[in-house]
């Protein structure tokens, strides 16, 4: 759990490790003669931001990172989606009541998934036994025609409770799906990310991400849970989100109506459910369960006679692969979906000294290491790498080809690499509404993962809690500041600088130029093929400043 998450809001319900083995450890459903005690409870399974990483994944997370190294050699790879099934098939029969779903963010992310646009991911979803999904943003990567057809290819329910399609004014999916398990009925919604408005002309009520207005779904999501509340009497109301934690806790308190927010999209593990009041004054149980396919989350609620809900137990499991039959017929499609690019994606090209890893608020290894590499070869002042949590950790090792398709994350920019030049007031803009929506008090500004990331020419001094357009301290292009002690220098922001990136410097895309013959992947195979072993380091170009220092 994140430490600034609000420990105030959690329940203590389930701190008891004994009710934690008790639920692990239960037989199978009782028989038909003696009365099954969890005949009131519904078991939620769920997933959310597996990624398309259908095969066991390394996965550290911010907390254990610096421990990773030795972690990755004790219990190697995590997750898998034949792992995951395995453990649903146990899990799943224990109660009458159950449902396996997921909360977007599925078929982008893993080497695979890129390569083939989320289709590869596609027969082995379809074969896991989920009962609903809801899309998570980056779903919708490759465009609303790729989004559709991919989308179209799934077999079970997609649910999206909000999502139109701006050309036609028309819900794209279904708004809500009602289950009928064995004596509970439970209400599906599934809200989607308002980031899939850019450039993806569906969600016509969604405003662009930045923006406080995507969110403002609250009353329609409200207005239609209390039309099927009468009209369909649901036990329980379950929303699959994409909408990201700390958005999940505000959303929680503006709606009405919905019992249980399975979350998704910040990549948060909930080692408790958080509890919160609606408007209504009803409790919402909010939970994630991390990202990569490394875990699986389990909750159980107990639907009282007189409606109430009260936790019953709760677990996200991380799923360490080796000690984890893997189904065998989910096994063999996820290795029928990798054979065609084994070859490829095994070959070695290099070492690491150093464990690789993507997240960090400000900077991380991995983007520094690319955005060192970028700069350093085509001669640029400027390289910037967008904060996207997802991508497999890389422990110490050799370095494979599938490694750096994992690195780069060549789905952003096309596989291409552009060079440009930009005035430094832009670079100003860019780190300085970043921190505004990362570190602000309205988490519905935050459009998602961490903040971009730069080349060791850019250092930017900040801090976290402070107004908008206060958090840089300083802000330096080399030896030119651009904010210098919290103040501005106008001369450099007008100034010139050059850069050659993954994509092209944000807000202006036509200033980039895709440089020819070559592709951002490739680039990075031939350093580290030249230099054999490579470190990549945390360092200072991004330092916080604490308040009162
Ligand atoms: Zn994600």
């Amino acid at each position: 759990m994140r430490s600034n998450f609000p420990r105030s809001l959690f329940a203590r319900l389930v701190a008891s490790p004994l009710l934690a083995a008790s639920l692990i450890g239960a037989g199978p459903a009782a028989a038909s003669t003696t009365v099954d005690p969890h005949a009131d409870e519904v078991r939620l399974l769920w997933t959310n931001d597996t990624h398309g990483f259908f095969m066991p994944v390394f996965h550290a997370e911010p907390e254990n990172v610096d421990q990773y190294a030795g972690l990755a050699t004790t219990e190697g790879k995590l997750g898998g989606y034949a792992q995951i099934v395995t453990l649903v098939k146990r899990y799943k029969p224990q109660r009458a009541n159950a449902l396996f779903l997921d909360s977007g963010d599925t078929f982008d992310g893993s080497p695979v998934a890129q390569m083939t646009r989320g289709e590869a991911v596609i027969p082995i979803f379809n074969a896991m036994g989920y009962d609903a999904w809801v899309p998570g943003n980056r779903d919708f990567a490759f465009g609303k025609e790729d989004f559709l057809r991919v989308t179209d290819m799934i077999t079970f329910p997609t649910v999206g409770t909000t999502l139109r399609d701006a050309e036609t004014g028309e819900l794209v999916f279904q708004p809500y799906k009602i289950m009928q398990l064995a004596n509970k009925k439970v209400l599906l919604l599934g809200l989607v990310h308002p980031l899939v408005t850019e450039g993806f002309a569906l969600g016509e009520q969604l405003a662009p991400s930045g923006s406080p207005d995507g969110f403002a779904v609250a009353d329609e999501v409200s207005a239609l849970v209390a039309q099927l509340r009468a009209s369909e009497n649901p036990d329980l109301v379950v929303a699959m989100s994409h909408f990201g934690k700390l958005q999940d806790l505000k959303f929680a308190t503006e709606q009405a109506g919905i019992d249980v927010i399975l979350g998704g999209h910040s990549h948060d593990v909930f080692t408790d459910p958080a509890i919160l009041q609606g408007t209504d004054g009803r409790n919402v149980i909010v939970v994630q369960a991390g990202s990569h396919g490394a875990y699986l989350g389990m909750l159980d609620i107990k639907v009282e006679a007189n409606g109430e809900i009260t936790v019953a137990g709760y677990n996200v499991e991380r799923i360490i692969s080796k000690d984890v039959t893997p189904d065998p017929q989910v096994l063999a499609l996820a290795e029928q979906a990798y054979a065609p690019f084994k070859d490829y994606l095994e070959t070695r090209i290099g070492y690491t000294a150093k464990t690789i890893f993507r997240r960090g608020d400000t900077q991380s290894n991995m983007a520094n290491f690319l955005c060192d590499t970028y700069a350093e070869t085509f001669g640029a002042d400027l390289c910037h790498f967008r904060g996207i949590r997802y991508g497999a950790t890389i422990p110490p090792g050799p370095l494979t080809i599938g490694d750096v398709w994992n690195m780069v994350s060549p789905n952003w920019g096309d596989n291409k690499v552009f060079t440009g030049a930009v005035k430094g007031k832009v670079v100003y803009n860019i780190i300085n509404n970043l921190l505004n929506q990362q570190f602000g008090t309205d988490p519905y500004r935050w459009p998602g993962g961490d903040v971009m990331r730069w080349n060791g020419n850019v250092t930017y001094k900040y801090v976290k809690n402070a107004a908008d357009n206060e958090h840089l301290v300083s802000l330096k292009i080399g030896k030119d500041y651009l904010v210098k002690n919290g103040v501005i220098d106008a001369a450099n922001m007008e100034k010139i600088y050059t850069y050659a990136s993954t994509t092209p410097v944000p807000p202006v895309p036509e200033s980039g130029t895709p440089v020819a013959d070559t592709t951002a992947v490739d680039e990075i195979i031939h350093y580290i093929e030249s230099r054999q072993t490579i470190s990549p380091t945390l360092d200072g170009r991004t330092v916080e400043i604490k308040k009162g220092n």
